[in-house]
Protein backbone atom coordinates (compact mmCIF):
# COMPACT_ATOMS: atom_id res chain seq x y z
CA UNK A 1 0.00 0.00 0.00
CA UNK A 2 2.67 2.15 0.56
CA UNK A 3 3.91 2.14 -2.91
CA UNK A 4 0.01 2.93 -4.31
CA UNK A 5 -0.34 5.90 -1.77
CA UNK A 6 3.37 7.26 -2.63
CA UNK A 7 2.22 7.17 -6.59
CA UNK A 8 -1.22 8.90 -5.23
CA UNK A 9 0.87 11.73 -3.53
CA UNK A 10 2.82 12.14 -6.60
CA UNK A 11 0.58 11.96 -9.24
CA UNK A 12 0.89 15.41 -11.39
CA UNK A 13 -2.12 14.36 -14.03
CA UNK A 14 -3.08 16.30 -16.65
CA UNK A 15 -5.95 17.94 -14.29
CA UNK A 16 -3.43 19.83 -12.88
CA UNK A 17 -1.32 20.73 -16.02
CA UNK A 18 -5.02 21.87 -18.07
CA UNK A 19 -5.45 24.21 -14.48
CA UNK A 20 -1.78 26.02 -15.01
CA UNK A 21 -2.27 26.51 -18.68
CA UNK A 22 0.13 23.99 -20.26
CA UNK A 23 -2.46 21.28 -21.36
CA UNK A 24 -5.59 22.39 -23.45
CA UNK A 25 -7.52 19.37 -22.27
CA UNK A 26 -7.45 16.60 -20.30
CA UNK A 27 -8.31 13.64 -21.68
CA UNK A 28 -7.05 10.44 -20.51
CA UNK A 29 -4.08 9.55 -23.31
CA UNK A 30 -4.03 6.06 -22.55
CA UNK A 31 -7.75 5.17 -23.34
CA UNK A 32 -8.67 8.15 -25.28
CA UNK A 33 -12.50 8.09 -23.33
CA UNK A 34 -12.26 9.99 -20.43
CA UNK A 35 -10.74 12.63 -18.25
CA UNK A 36 -7.46 11.31 -16.30
CA UNK A 37 -7.38 11.59 -12.76
CA UNK A 38 -5.89 9.53 -10.45
CA UNK A 39 -9.07 7.49 -9.85
CA UNK A 40 -9.60 7.13 -13.64
CA UNK A 41 -6.40 5.71 -13.90
CA UNK A 42 -6.13 3.35 -11.27
CA UNK A 43 -8.30 1.97 -11.97
CA UNK A 44 -11.46 2.83 -14.07
CA UNK A 45 -9.34 3.13 -17.20
CA UNK A 46 -10.06 0.91 -20.10
CA UNK A 47 -6.63 0.74 -20.38
CA UNK A 48 -5.22 -0.19 -16.75
CA UNK A 49 -8.35 -2.83 -16.99
CA UNK A 50 -6.95 -4.45 -19.74
CA UNK A 51 -3.84 -4.98 -17.64
CA UNK A 52 -5.42 -5.83 -14.62
CA UNK A 53 -7.33 -8.33 -16.74
CA UNK A 54 -4.07 -9.98 -17.88
CA UNK A 55 -2.46 -9.76 -14.70
CA UNK A 56 -5.85 -11.53 -13.22
CA UNK A 57 -4.99 -14.69 -15.34
CA UNK A 58 -1.09 -14.67 -14.85
CA UNK A 59 -1.61 -14.92 -11.10
CA UNK A 60 -5.04 -16.89 -11.14
CA UNK A 61 -6.64 -14.18 -9.34
CA UNK A 62 -10.07 -14.76 -10.71
CA UNK A 63 -12.00 -13.79 -7.62
CA UNK A 64 -10.59 -10.46 -7.43
CA UNK A 65 -12.69 -7.86 -9.12
CA UNK A 66 -9.59 -5.61 -9.57
CA UNK A 67 -6.32 -5.28 -7.60
CA UNK A 68 -7.86 -1.65 -5.74
CA UNK A 69 -7.58 -1.55 -1.69
CA UNK A 70 -10.71 -3.57 -0.25
CA UNK A 71 -9.72 -6.70 -2.50
CA UNK A 72 -5.85 -5.76 -0.83
CA UNK A 73 -7.24 -6.46 2.28
CA UNK A 74 -8.84 -9.47 1.26
CA UNK A 75 -5.60 -10.79 -0.16
CA UNK A 76 -3.92 -10.18 3.26
CA UNK A 77 -6.52 -12.37 4.50
CA UNK A 78 -6.64 -14.83 2.29
CA UNK A 79 -5.44 -18.64 2.68
CA UNK A 80 -2.05 -17.72 0.18
CA UNK A 81 0.64 -17.73 1.85
CA UNK A 82 3.65 -15.24 2.87
CA UNK A 83 5.49 -16.06 0.01
CA UNK A 84 2.43 -15.54 -2.54
CA UNK A 85 0.89 -12.53 -0.71
CA UNK A 86 4.66 -11.15 -1.28
CA UNK A 87 5.11 -11.67 -4.93
CA UNK A 88 1.48 -9.90 -5.54
CA UNK A 89 2.30 -7.30 -3.70
CA UNK A 90 5.26 -6.79 -6.11
CA UNK A 91 3.42 -7.20 -9.21
CA UNK A 92 0.80 -4.84 -7.81
CA UNK A 93 3.18 -2.24 -7.49
CA UNK A 94 5.50 -2.84 -10.44
CA UNK A 95 1.54 -2.88 -12.78
CA UNK A 96 1.27 1.14 -10.50
CA UNK A 97 4.94 1.82 -11.92
CA UNK A 98 4.04 0.57 -15.25
CA UNK A 99 1.00 2.32 -15.83
CA UNK A 100 2.28 5.78 -14.42
CA UNK A 101 5.45 5.04 -16.99
CA UNK A 102 2.97 4.42 -20.27
CA UNK A 103 1.18 7.22 -18.95
CA UNK A 104 4.41 9.42 -19.10
CA UNK A 105 5.27 8.35 -22.43
CA UNK A 106 2.18 8.85 -24.02
CA UNK A 107 2.35 12.40 -22.45
CA UNK A 108 5.61 13.72 -23.39
CA UNK A 109 6.89 11.07 -26.60
CA UNK A 110 2.78 10.38 -27.91
CA UNK A 111 3.85 6.98 -28.27
CA UNK A 112 1.18 4.65 -26.36
CA UNK A 113 2.72 1.42 -25.36
CA UNK A 114 0.39 -1.58 -26.15
CA UNK A 115 -0.55 -3.11 -22.76
CA UNK A 116 -0.06 -6.10 -24.03
CA UNK A 117 3.97 -5.16 -23.89
CA UNK A 118 3.42 -2.93 -21.03
CA UNK A 119 2.59 -5.84 -18.76
CA UNK A 120 5.39 -8.78 -20.53
CA UNK A 121 7.79 -5.71 -19.74
CA UNK A 122 6.69 -5.43 -15.99
CA UNK A 123 6.49 -9.18 -15.90
CA UNK A 124 10.03 -9.44 -16.85
CA UNK A 125 11.05 -7.10 -14.71
CA UNK A 126 9.43 -7.89 -11.78
CA UNK A 127 10.62 -11.82 -11.97
CA UNK A 128 14.35 -10.34 -12.26
CA UNK A 129 13.38 -8.87 -8.52
CA UNK A 130 11.83 -11.35 -7.28
CA UNK A 131 14.88 -13.84 -8.27
CA UNK A 132 17.47 -12.23 -6.50
CA UNK A 133 15.23 -11.41 -3.82
CA UNK A 134 14.04 -15.20 -3.29
CA UNK A 135 13.79 -16.08 0.35
CA UNK A 136 15.71 -19.17 0.54
CA UNK A 137 13.18 -21.51 2.19
CA UNK A 138 9.90 -22.19 0.64
CA UNK A 139 7.68 -24.96 -0.04
CA UNK A 140 7.59 -27.00 -2.79
CA UNK A 141 4.26 -25.82 -3.18
CA UNK A 142 5.34 -22.12 -3.73
CA UNK A 143 8.41 -23.38 -5.52
CA UNK A 144 6.13 -24.93 -7.93
CA UNK A 145 3.69 -21.48 -7.84
CA UNK A 146 6.60 -19.86 -8.50
CA UNK A 147 7.61 -21.78 -11.59
CA UNK A 148 4.89 -21.82 -12.74
CA UNK A 149 4.14 -18.01 -12.89
CA UNK A 150 7.69 -17.73 -14.65
CA UNK A 151 6.57 -20.12 -17.31
CA UNK A 152 3.24 -17.94 -17.91
ZN1 LIG B 1 -8.06 6.27 -19.48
Amino acid sequence: MICWLATHHRLRTLDLLVKIGLMEENKCLLCDIDEESHSHMFFNCQYSIQCIEMIKKWLHLSSMQTLLQRQWIMLQRSRRTGFQKRVIAVVFSGLIYSIWWARNKAVWNQVVWRPEVVVRRMKQAVLLRLKMVMPQKISTREKKWFERIQSE
